[in-house]
């Protein structure tokens, strides 16, 4: 059995229930019954001898008789248990010295043998519920103070929490960066940035190195790239490596509903982070408060975020560049942060981390691979083809819906059909089977992605086509799956064929149905922007060559060009697009027969591959051409790696051996050490 773990909150909470148990029953016993009667009374009782005791209180004339247990029925007819244990009677009285007199007559006759007392006080009660109210009310203020420190939520041990806390920094810290047990080598790809990163974690090892030199050691790196691809997987890295304290905060932890917190708190984390220097400070989205200031106040800036900007600013410039603390902030959005932010002296350096390439993506699979398991022989080059423009974290998704897909068809082992099922449902969404469609729309669809799937077959540079399937998926009803090859640019060519074969759809509707629907919306959304930003962007119209018209500021309400030459931009995109639609309509009827084949094969199958494809076109005239380049690309990498490889270790083993000579000669116990980067 699991005792749950004793901590301050019992305390408080043994505390209220004491407090309110005192409450009630002290209340109880006041609440023994009492009665008045008058003084005539009073006399015949005690004279019948009821009286067990009796207290006279001068202030207010008036007397208390407690009666004896055996007669407290006949006073009260009530049972001891209704009345308490001592049930007095009170009595309003003319003098204390009559009573004085009387009681003595009494005892006398022995009608009376009890005390018969003095009450001082001048109203005892008042006291006792003053108190039992300090008390309670006590009570109630440590229930609002504990609840208030749970609402100010936990900052760094137990600093943070409280309303008179927000100023503090939300900013976790990790008292050892190797608690996160993250190195360099969980971080797969991105060599470059790793590099640079490894730079950071020398100066924060042996600083002097550096400053011996007189060079200033940097004050901070921003980390720029896509999300998902490993920024704060490196930070959390460096802190790794160089084994120093880090403090990790979001953006929006500066951020709060009081106003000049913010600002406070990131002085705060400086404060803090110097009495744990060499630190490192990492901050997420940045692009929360560094965004660039906004000129026109007018235009409603916003204060609160800029005076946090502006702490950060002095705060990045106002601690000495030895006192080592290095500032690492990652956003994907640097084109958008103050240029105040960017200059040397604060984040000196950008590094961009990129969406992996396929040797990369590879590198990323193998760590995300480690933990499942997988069939035997599973090819991880093919995995990593299948996956371009994927980010790290996408492909550690992809890893772990496969895992979680094996597992719901009672798998033994991850096998390569999971993970091509992962990647669809990454891509497109859930399959929706259960979608209602009748035969004549699923007949339609299969008409439209047949006609992609013919017109990418026949142009030269559309790219490879995998599979295409008519199972709706998330909010598409069917698609075509390609297999982009990784290029940095783009000649126009393969942009009108990728046009061209986008339009195939809506063509093939128009050809072989004879009504056009509305399954062809998405493709034309493409289209056009594509041919718009062809036109506008990149200069490839004819009537308006090498121009360029991309605006580099976000919010100019004002177009760089005027009236005519936007009207003869859309003239050119017009003329465009209806030239590669009449095109794949010319493709298309060429293939008609192949079209329709397709077509049937897909109503009757729902997915089909490229291999089914080629049964039925023959051969692609192109794919060699380009698988050809991929393999010999990917053939020359290999052999430039191995070459340096093995230089590598010739270099290695040529050092090794000198160190050991000098080791021996001069009879020095100092070790040699393995060069860093090998
Ligand atoms: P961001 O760039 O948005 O900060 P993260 O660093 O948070 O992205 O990455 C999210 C997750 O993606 C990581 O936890 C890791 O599992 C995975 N990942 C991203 N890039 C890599 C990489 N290069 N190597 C290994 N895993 C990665």
């Amino acid at each position: 059995m699991n005792m749950p773990r004793f901590n301050m909150n019992w305390i408080y909470g043994l505390v209220i229930i004491a407090l309110i148990m005192l409450y009630f029953t002290q209340g109880s016993e006041k609440s023994s019954v009492k009665t008045e009667t008058g003084y005539s009374d009073f006399k015949t009782m005690v004279m019948k001898g009821y009286a067990e005791k009796i207290v006279v209180n001068k202030y207010d004339n008036t007397l208390q008789m407690y009666v004896k247990a055996e007669h407290i029925r006949d006073v009260f007819h009530q049972g001891v248990q209704q009345t308490g244990k001592s049930p007095s009677v009170t009595v309003a009285i003319g003098s204390a010295d009559q009573v004085e007199q009387f009681v003595n007559k009494a005892r006398e006759e022995k009608k009376f043998t009890g005390k018969f007392l003095y009450d001082n006080s001048k109203d005892g009660e008042f006291f006792n519920s003053l108190i039992m109210n300090i008390l309670f009310f006590g009570g109630i203020i440590l229930v609002w103070m504990f609840i208030m420190r749970r609402m100010g939520g936990g900052g760094v041990g137990m600093g943070g929490g409280g309303i008179f806390n927000v100023g503090k920094s939300k900013a976790q810290m990790y008292e050892k960066g190797g608690d996160l047990g993250i190195t360099f080598k969980d971080v797969a790809g991105q060599a470059g940035a790793k590099q640079e990163m490894q730079e950071i974690v020398d100066f924060l090892k042996n600083p002097q190195k550096y400053t011996e030199l007189g060079g200033k050691i940097p004050k901070g790196a921003l980390l720029v790239g896509p999300p998902g691809t490993g920024k704060t997987l490196l930070a959390k890295a460096v802190a790794g490596e160089a084994g120093v304290p880090f403090f990790s905060m979001s953006g929006s932890d500066f951020v709060e509903m009081f106003v000049g917190v913010g600002a406070s708190r990131v002085r705060d984390l400086f404060e803090k982070a110097k009495t744990k220097a060499p630190c490192i400070i990492f901050i997420d989205e940045i692009d929360a408060v560094g965004r660039a200031r906004s000129k026109n106040p007018a235009m409603g800036g916003n204060d609160e975020r800029e005076n946090t900007l502006n702490a950060l600013l002095t705060e990045m410039d106002g601690f000495g560049t030895n006192s080592g603390i290095i500032t690492l902030a990652a956003t994907n959005r640097a084109d958008m942060l103050d240029s105040a932010l960017m200059r040397a002296g604060r984040f000196d350096r950008q590094i961009h981390v990129d969406l992996p390439d396929l040797n990369e993506r590879k590198e990323i699979f193998y760590v995300h691979l480690k933990p499942l398991k997988l069939e035997q022989g599973l090819d991880i080059d093919f995995l990593a083809r299948q996956t371009p423009g994927f980010s790290g974290a996408d492909i550690a998704n992809v890893c772990n819906e496969a895992a979680l897909i094996a597992a719901r068809h009672n798998r033994e082992a991850v096998g390569k059909q999971d993970f091509l099922d992962a990647v669809d449902r990454i891509i497109g969404g859930l399959e929706k089977k259960t979608k209602v469609m009748t035969e004549q729309e699923k007949r339609s669809i299969a008409i439209h992605e047949a006609g992609h799937a013919t017109i990418s077959w026949f142009t030269e540079f559309a790219n490879p086509l995998v599979k295409v399937s008519i199972v709706p998926r998330g909010r598409a009803l069917g698609a075509a799956w390609y297999l982009p090859e990784e290029r940095v640019l783009q000649t126009k060519e393969a942009m009108l064929d990728e046009m061209c074969s986008l339009l195939g759809g809506r063509a093939a509707e128009e050809l072989f149905i004879g009504h056009i629907s509305t399954g062809a919306m998405n493709d034309l959304e493409r289209t056009t922007k594509q041919a718009y930003g062809m036109v506008a962007y990149a200069g490839m119209s004819d009537k308006l060559p090498n121009l360029c018209y991309y605006n580099q500021q976000e919010y100019s309400f004002q177009k760089p060009y005027s009236e005519t030459t936007a009207k003869i931009m859309d003239d050119e995109v017009l003329k465009m697009v209806n030239e590669q639609y009449e095109r794949a309509k010319q493709i298309l009827q060429e293939h008609k027969e192949g079209h329709a084949q397709l077509a049937q094969l897909l109503v009757e199958r729902e997915v089909i591959f490229a291999d089914d494809v080629e049964k039925i076109f023959g051969k692609r005239p192109w794919t060699s051409r380009a698988e050809e380049l991929l393999e010999a690309q990917q053939r020359a990498e290999a052999e430039a790696m191995a070459e340096r490889r093995a230089k590598e270790l010739e270099a290695k083993q040529a050092e090794d051996s000198e160190n050991k000579e000098s080791s021996e000669d001069k009879g020095d116990s100092k070790e040699s050490e393995a060069p860093e980067n090998a």
